[in-house]
């Protein structure tokens, strides 16, 4: 791999090289193929890595702002070192994507991640066992779970969506016999099998809260969730479940609740949050379920996609996953 990513093949060679690819058979073709989109995404990674160290401008060891460029790493990234405490780092540098090793990979494991493909689906689009890119995926999820509003300000709705508890992949100490494939609950309705991610989301955006609560939800349990984010001229509406009547004077906000059987009242409904729920199990479908442990991480990772204005460009997800705005 070239060191200097900076020059470029002169003009002349460029146009000698073009012509000596109509002398190459089909298979040569393919592996010219393969090896240039390979060159190409290492390239565009480095340079969206190389992003994160123009956005900080300071040492990740010192926070020193005077450094300079000093070499390249093994796998082509530019290294850097600091004046004021004489220590190298990288673009990566204080992230928990510094420690992988094939690091031009990073975009494409990003573009599966866009693409919703499952742990074994990403691990054979990226060749790597189906460990590294499960690795891979839980180490860029972390950075999304700061992506919740900070206030639920003006009319508001909320209400639960319902996941199965889940001990997927868990090879030991089962708290109860393992489950075969699409095996119901054992309980009808709401019970301690399902776990309920309390969801919630101002009138007018798609940017939305979530919580994993604890099974069995109740007015303590949603109010300790909802209330850093309530102001008091919050109107929070809500379906008529029995534990948000006694919400309104805890949290010292008005609720409106949707009588049972209707979709609204008046002016009030909750059928932004209930197009959220329809939009959280239609993404969440080809995982197959997930494990509960995992289940804030991959909420994380639906809230990005769901709300963000570029949905369809891996590359500001990368961006964002190593702490650069977007
Ligand atoms: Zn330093």
């Amino acid at each position: 791999m070239p060191r200097d990513r900076t020059r470029a093949m002169r003009r002349k060679e460029f146009a000698l090289l073009l012509d000596a690819l109509s002398l190459l058979g089909l298979h040569q073709l393919k592996q010219v193929t393969e090896q240039a989109a390979r060159l190409a995404g290492c390239q565009e990674t480095q340079a969206l890595i190389a992003q994160r160290i123009d956005h900080i401008a300071a040492c990740p060891h010192c926070a020193g702002a005077t450094f300079c460029r000093w070499g390249f790493t093994d796998a082509g990234g530019q290294r850097y070192r600091c004046r004021d405490c004489g220590r190298s780092f990288t673009g990566l540098t204080g992230t928990p994507l510094c420690r992988i090793h094939d690091k031009h990979q990073l975009l494409a494991n990003a573009q599966c991640m866009r693409d919703r493909l499952s742990v074994r689906a990403a691990a054979k689009q990226l060749g790597v066992h189906r460990n590294t890119a499960f690795r891979w995926r839980h180490l860029l999820m972390p950075s999304l779970e700061r992506h919740q509003p900070a206030a639920l300000e003006g009319v508001a709705e909320a209400d639960e969506v319902f996941f199965r508890l889940s001990f997927k992949g868990c090879k030991r100490d089962m708290p109860r016999l393992a489950y075969r494939r699409a095996m119901p609950a054992t309980k009808r309705g709401i019970s301690a099998e399902q776990i309920p991610v309390l969801t919630a989301l101002c009138r007018g955006s798609r940017h939305s809260f979530m919580a994993v609560l604890p099974p069995l939800p109740n007015t303590a349990s949603v109010s300790t969730a909802l209330g850093p984010l309530v102001k008091p001229d919050t109107v929070l509406c809500a379906d008529s479940a029995g534990l948000y009547k006694p919400l309104g004077k805890k949290l010292g906000i008005t609720v409106w609740q949707i009588p049972s059987g209707s979709h609204k009242q008046g002016a009030n409904h909750i059928q932004n949050v209930n197009a959220l729920h329809s939009r959280i199990r239609g993404w969440f479908r080809p995982f197959k379920g997930v494990a509960t442990k995992y289940l804030d991480k991959y909420l994380a990772w639906f809230r990005y996609f769901d709300h963000t204005p570029h949905p369809a460009k891996a590359s500001l997800f990368l961006l964002d996953a190593i702490g650069v705005p977007t």
